[in-house]
């Protein structure tokens, strides 16, 4: 079992850096999600704690040893790559047993251990087949084997999961968590696919150009988005933001004309402020009439499982989720509100997250020790 710090790591290809000061810790066990788009600097995270990328300052600790000279095999991590990395011409037995092969372990023993693998990741009756012959979900549990096997400290996951369809994702996701639950190694998984982040998580990292933006635990950060950025990037469809500026004498936020009731112990927090306001598609209540910001419908996504009305307002399009019940159709007005418990504000101009401690969160549970500083 081993916790991994991560102190200060930048990493540079040439003149241009792609990490600027990396500081996080996974405890021992934890199931660590790394999430962000593409080429924010998850992979080459990735990368270096397994030992596949140099570290061009700071320092990687794995159970209390700094790794940054090591060699990858001296560090303990087992690593599951998105294209599997399988050996063709080996059957799924030799595929799994490759490691013990090479570190010279008894055939006897080594046959008993691709037998116990292979049940563990559901591979018993295919050990003879090539990796050919096999679905692209099997190929995946081959690749986890082989890593399993290895009864390593550290499992290091890079978008395993990217190559399958949607239906073989969902069934993978839940066996990796079971796994972990068996396994209980330190995980981290590389992803840019929010829901697969939010569903596997114990601790969510989301990154953003080289920095870390806010770690915690998934709902948490559903939450309390430290930052513009993540309250955009984690939420589907995403939260509407918009720009407003307080008036402390109507306790309300200006949104051109329109006028959105603070919630009362918020005014002195923000007074006389610009701010960026959020609020979630499920938090805004949608009506024909009545008082509240008035909208023409744009359209209407039928998700099956819900609808959401995607409505214009001084050029800006809000998403609201609305009843089966709710008639609606594009060129319809209607009017959006947006409950003052679930706004949540951020400084206009660094994008963070501006925290009113006296407002009575309407997410009173959740502990702000979670939400780290930019790079901190
Ligand atoms: P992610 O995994 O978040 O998609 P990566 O870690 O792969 O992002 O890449 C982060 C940034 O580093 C990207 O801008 C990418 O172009 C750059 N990068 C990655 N590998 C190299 C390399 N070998 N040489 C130069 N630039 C690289």
């Amino acid at each position: 079992m081993a916790q991994i710090d991560i102190r200060q790591v930048r990493k540079s290809y040439g003149k241009t850096q792609t990490l600027h000061g990396v500081d996080l810790i996974f405890p021992t066990g934890e199931f660590v999600v790394i999430l962000g788009p593409s080429g924010c600097g998850k992979s080459t995270l990735l990368r270096m704690i397994a030992g596949l990328e140099d570290i061009t300052s700071g320092e990687i600790a794995i159970a209390g040893k700094v790794v940054n000279r090591l060699e990858p095999r001296e560090r303990g991590c087992a690593m599951v790559f998105q294209n599997y990395a399988l050996y063709p011409h080996m059957t799924v037995a030799a595929n799994i047993g490759y490691a013990l092969k090479v570190a010279g372990v008894p055939k006897a023993e080594r046959q008993r251990r691709i037998e116990e693998t292979a049940k563990i990741v559901g591979l018993s009756e295919y050990l003879d087949r090539k990796p050919a012959a096999l679905s692209g979900g099997q190929r995946q549990r081959v690749a986890m084997g082989r890593a399993i096997i290895r009864e390593p400290e550290v499992f290091l996951f890079d978008e395993p999961l990217s190559n399958l369809d949607a239906k073989l994702r969902v069934t993978m996701r839940s066996e990796i968590r079971k796994l972990h639950q068996r396994l209980s190694a330190t995980s981290v998984f590389v992803t840019h696919d929010q829901v697969e982040a939010m569903t596997l998580a114990d601790r969510l990292v989301v990154m953003n150009k080289g920095n870390v933006e806010q770690v915690g635990q998934p709902l948490d950060i559903y939450n309390r988005p430290a930052s513009t950025f993540v309250a955009s990037f984690i939420g589907s469809p995403a939260m509407n933001l918009f720009d407003g500026s307080v008036d402390a004498q109507t306790a309300s936020v200006m949104f051109g004309n329109w006028s959105v009731p603070l919630p009362p112990q918020a005014v002195t927090g923000l007074q006389g402020k610009e701010v960026i306001v959020g609020i979630r598609p499920e938090h805004c209540t949608v009506s024909h009439e009545g008082d509240g910001i008035s909208a023409i419908v744009d359209f209407v996504e039928e998700l099956g499982s819900g609808r959401v009305v995607h409505a214009e307002v001084r050029g800006q399009i809000f998403a609201a989720t609305i009843g089966e019940d709710f008639p609606v159709r594009s060129g319809d007005r209607i009017t959006l509100q947006f409950p003052p418990l679930h706004l949540h504000f951020f400084d206009k101009q660094t994008g963070r997250r501006i925290e009113l401690d006296a407002m009575p969160s309407q997410h009173a549970n959740v502990s702000a020790e979670h939400t780290l500083e930019h790079g901190v």
